[in-house]
């Protein structure tokens, strides 16, 4: 069999067969392109199927592989964390387009601490801190914080409830948003990922409400808070920011076009 065959009869997707053989022999896309109609390997063969035999069986190629990209970064992931998309990109840019020299800057539920190690990393001068409820999780941000040489606070917590009376002046989180009942917590990668990532159990908004009745007194008065969402939930979000006594309440279009990410300004008390 040659090599071609061998990615063809795994029935996978072209891309996650290259991606999932790159992983494990070492040779990279333009390598396959070059030799599809050599013969295989078999040790290569014999590390390729039994990590496609696992795509097939729906776990997600970023779990098999143990990294996913993020903003130009390679991210250290596992079932601990939720794994980065490429609509988060957004709620970085935003955050980088708002946060003044030497900003004071939160990230609610790090996960993989893509957020912040990103922000950090392309804005040396911000001053970044991160929380997590979950220690497996804060494990994997801080491996990842430490490869990739990024200075950031971490701190267990629900929220805000460690961090006292300090503010900042941008807080960002892209938090558990998902509805309960939503389909697709039982679909294709989010099967794979820790619910407590997806969910809030509840209507969706239950850790948006938290987020923003927290933010009042932990934002610096003009300070943005800045969150990802549903694709329906924009104008919840939006609502739930005026009433809060927000100002420049206004939701960003992620790269397919859906309102993916709403923020707005502390009023102060
Ligand atoms: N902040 C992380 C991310 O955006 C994790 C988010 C989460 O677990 N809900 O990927």
């Amino acid at each position: 069999m040659n090599y071609s065959a061998l990615l063809l009869q795994s029935g996978l997707d072209k891309i996650d067969a290259q991606v999932l053989f790159g992983h494990c022999t070492g040779k990279n896309r333009a390598w396959l392109i070059g030799h599809g109609q050599d013969e295989v390997d078999p040790l290569h063969a014999s590390a390729f199927n039994p990590l496609a035999a696992r795509r097939r069986a729906g776990e997600p190629v970023a779990y098999i592989v143990g990294t996913r990209e993020f903003f130009g970064r390679d991210f250290v992931v596992n079932p601990s964390v939720l794994i980065p998309r490429p609509d988060t990109e957004l709620l970085v840019e935003l955050a980088l387009e708002r946060a003044g020299d030497g900003a004071r800057v939160l990230d609610l539920g790090t996960g993989s601490g893509c957020i912040p190690i990103t922000l950090k990393l392309e804005r040396l001068d911000l001053d970044i801190s991160a929380v997590d409820l979950s220690p497996a999780a804060l494990i994997v941000a801080q491996t990842n914080a430490s490869q990739l040489e990024a200075a950031i606070r971490f701190y267990q917590s629900d929220w805000y409830q460690v961090l006292g009376e300090v503010r900042f002046d941008v807080i960002v989180s892209n938090p558990p948003y998902i509805e309960q009942n939503d389909h697709h917590l039982s679909e294709g990668d989010l099967r794979f990922e820790p619910r407590s990532a997806l969910s809030d159990e509840g209507d969706g908004l239950a850790h948006i409400r938290s987020i923003i009745s927290g933010a009042c007194s932990h934002l610096s008065q003009h300070g943005w808070l800045l969150f990802e969402h549903g694709w329906d939930q924009s104008a919840a979000c939006r609502a739930l920011l005026e009433e809060a006594g927000f100002y420049e309440v206004q939701s960003w279009l992620d790269l397919s076009g859906i309102e993916r990410v709403t923020g707005g300004r502390w009023a102060g008390a």
